[in-house]
């Protein structure tokens, strides 16, 4: 099946105004348009990063092809309402404290079209539509976020009385990653990195949207540093460049040393002694003030 579709990107909104249905009795045989169909469909995070084509079924009300959507069976004829006689809506008398109150309703036997069928079409069972599942093929693009809508023009439940069909809106939702986290087209990780490597710097292996790569962590890296890799990000669904790769270094703290390695860092810390004592001298200053 080929399907037909215009795309319209851009954040769901809601849905209103569509189908122009109405209840109003002298117009039930009129064409009406079909209802529109929101399907939600579930995206993993590298699907909607590089694009993806889709396959997913949906129910559709399809135009009875037995009965040709008159809801009767080939061959018999339609009737006048015995209830309305053919005029679609009754009269309703009603007491009220203001007296009698007169009103026009949609007669139900009819369903207001003032006519009803001799026999129904055993296909549809009078309905004149009937639920077929549809199978749709979308092409998702580089860069679809979640709540990114993409419009299937005409493939949604049939109209009746001959009206158009309704659209079908494919809703995308786009599911988290373990390690990547989208913001937008950024996106941001955490990278661990070990005591000497932020201390010394150090060539690290890093992930990306496009596989490990290599980086260099600078000397004396604090933890909770973050580095950008500049249009490394998400494409723009609309074209629009692409985001950015972030990452946030922390800093691992060794645990389960041995004796040995307890013993050089004791002798490590000896000899940074005068420099970390600056450091705490100006901590206690601060803390000084901010009591004073
Ligand atoms: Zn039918
Ligand atoms: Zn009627």
């Amino acid at each position: 099946m080929e399907d037909i579709f215009e795309s319209i990107f851009g954040n769901f909104g809601g849905f209103g105004g569509f189908g122009g249905f109405g209840s109003s009795a002298r117009n039930s045989n009129r064409p009406r348009k079909g209802e529109d169909i929101e399907f939600y469909l579930d995206l993993d995070f590298f699907e909607a990063v590089n694009g993806v084509e889709k396959e997913f079924f949906v129910n559709v009300k399809t135009v009875c092809n037995n009965c040709s959507g008159s809801g009767a069976k080939p061959g018999t004829k339609k009737v006048t309402c015995k209830k309305c006689n053919g005029r679609g809506s009754i009269r309703v008398q009603r007491q009220s404290f203001f007296g009698t109150v007169v009103s026009e309703e949609l007669c139900n036997e009819c369903n207001g079209t003032g006519e009803i069928v001799e026999e129904k079409c055993e296909k549809c069972k009078g309905k004149k539509y009937v639920l077929v599942r549809k199978k749709f093929t979308v092409k998702a693009p580089k860069g679809v976020n979640t709540n990114n809508i993409m419009t299937l023009k005409g493939q949604g439940n049939c109209g009746e009385n001959g009206g158009p069909n309704g659209d079908v809106y494919v809703i995308f939702k786009v599911k988290s990653h373990e390690l990547f986290v989208r913001n937008g087209n950024n996106v941001f990780y955490e990278l661990p990195i070990s005591f000497t490597e932020a201390t010394l710097g150090a060539e690290v292996e890093i992930p990306t949207l496009e596989g490990k790569e290599k980086y260099t962590i600078p000397e004396g890296t604090e933890t909770g540093t973050e580095f950008t890799l500049k249009d490394r990000g998400i494409s723009d669904v609309n074209g629009y460049g692409k985001g950015n790769l972030t990452f946030r270094v922390k800093i691992i703290t060794p645990k389960n040393l041995t004796d040995r390695q307890k013993e050089l860092l004791r002798e490590f810390s000896n000899e940074r002694e005068e420099h970390l004592t600056e450091h705490k001298k100006n901590f206690f200053e601060k803390v000084k003030e901010l009591f004073e």
